[in-house]
């Protein structure tokens, strides 16, 4: 499905005009398709129907309590990184036992919260990591269900920053090693092994990655399965299928689920996916004003009221995001320019020259494939406050989360009682 067309010259998410959202909302404004994000997740689970599987979304991409409770309702579990990820699903009314805990760093108090609310695992990334929720689960008199996340030495081609299933990453355990912790999980008394977890990397455009990843990892699993051959239930494979940004060809939800099955089909373990990206990258916009026009003697900006505080992934990875008009009879020229915010850094650019159309002053832009990675990192850098976010389905639309105010901007700070 794409959610984002033209018609009638106007640019459409699903049923509504983005220009009817950026009048009635204001601007800079995310604006999410929940069909497209339920469709993404429904042709992935229809592609592996095959399989025992359980798709989780990895919060950390989109955890607007709306885009949650869209997937919670189409089914899927989630894949959290903290204890405010888990607050959020949970809010949102998804599953605890439908969830699995990644990240390098989880806390005592973060442990205990997911113990008691009775996630499906938790995906462990280091030996003192496993000693510790051995011991706060002891606590409280129970077993925590784990995976080991293992690092199977594969380059998966993209961009280093999120490149993670490489020997030198700060994240998993080695294949080397891995069998040597499982060994001492099955020792300790507050663990129960319950899987064997991956995760090498995001926006991967091929399927040769995972398969070879996944082979690299059917020896360990066997292995593990004579460890415990009661509890092992599930193969976690983690997220990173790549998206459509510029001229990418990423497989398909079926090319993909081609290219692993029969790798997976052998292992008789349930399959879990941690698509983020994919679920909602093209699911959302961005929708920003042309401020004005600035021409230098070199150079030409088009200056918008969006900055790196609202869309950091041009700034910190060079990531390229397409930008069209919200009308496009508006602009059938073109100009090159760089897409600027008002923020004062060199690094804060939506685009560097870009080849787009003529825009004037008040003009509204449309920055695409926002939907993963956007508002979640959103800082208020120069004090700026967070854009308001939309949700569409079809024709009706609703705010789902308020633009902040001013007010926001300094609630919770208060000035030193020597300083009244
Ligand atoms: C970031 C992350 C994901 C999701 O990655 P995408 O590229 O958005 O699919 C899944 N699992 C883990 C462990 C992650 O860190």
């Amino acid at each position: 499905m794409n959610a984002f067309q033209y018609r009638r010259g106007e640019l459409h998410c699903e049923g509504v005009p983005l220009r009817r959202l950026a009048e009635e909302f204001g601007t800079p404004l995310y604006v999410y398709s929940q069909g497209h994000i339920a469709g993404q997740y429904g042709d992935l689970h229809k592609a592996l129907r095959s399989l025992d599987h359980l798709i989780c979304f990895a919060v950390k991409a989109n955890s607007n309590l709306a885009v949650l409770r869209a997937l919670a309702e189409a089914g899927t579990g989630f894949d959290i990184v903290s204890g405010g990820e888990l607050y959020r699903v949970a809010q949102a009314g998804g599953d605890p036992r439908k969830c699995v805990f990644s990240g390098v760093g989880k806390t005592r108090d973060e442990i205990e919260y997911a113990l008691k609310l009775g996630i499906y695992m938790f995906n462990v990334e280091s030996e003192p990591e496993l000693r510790r929720i051995s011991e706060v689960a002891r606590c409280m008199g129970r077993r925590a269900p784990i995976a080991i996340r293992v690092n199977p030495g594969v380059d998966p081609d993209t961009h280093h920053y999120i490149s993670t299933g490489k020997h030198e990453s700060k994240f998993g355990i080695s294949l080397r090693e891995a069998l040597d912790v499982y060994r001492q999980a099955a020792r300790l008394d507050g663990i129960k092994i319950r899987g064997v977890q991956m995760h090498i990397g995001s926006q991967i455009t091929k399927t040769a990655p995972f398969v070879l990843a996944i082979r690299k990892l059917l020896r360990l699993i066997e292995q593990v399965r004579g460890i415990a051959p009661r509890t092992l239930q599930s193969f976690d494979m983690g997220g990173g299928l790549g998206i459509r940004y510029r001229d990418e060809r990423p497989p398909t939800a079926v090319e993909f689920a081609r290219a692993v099955m029969p790798h997976l089909k052998a292992m008789g373990l349930r399959i879990l996916l941690e698509p983020g990206r994919f679920i909602v990258g093209n699911g959302g916009v961005l929708v920003t004003r042309v401020v004005h026009i600035k021409r230098t003697p070199v150079k030409r900006f088009v200056i918008v009221d969006a900055a790196m505080n609202d869309l950091i992934r041009p700034s910190l990875y060079g990531s390229y995001h397409e930008i069209i008009p919200v009308t496009a009879k508006a602009a059938r020229r073109k100009i090159t320019a760089d897409v600027v915010g008002p923020v004062c850094e060199s690094g804060d650019f939506l685009a560097q020259e870009r080849r787009l159309a003529a825009v004037g002053e008040n003009a509204l832009l449309a920055v695409m494939s926002a939907g993963a990675y956007g508002m979640v990192m959103a800082s208020n850098y120069n004090a700026r406050p967070r854009p308001a976010e939309v949700m569409v389905k079809g024709s009706r639309y609703e705010l789902v989360r308020r633009r902040e105010s001013v007010k926001d901007l300094v609630s919770g700070e208060t000035i030193p009682s020597w300083l009244m």
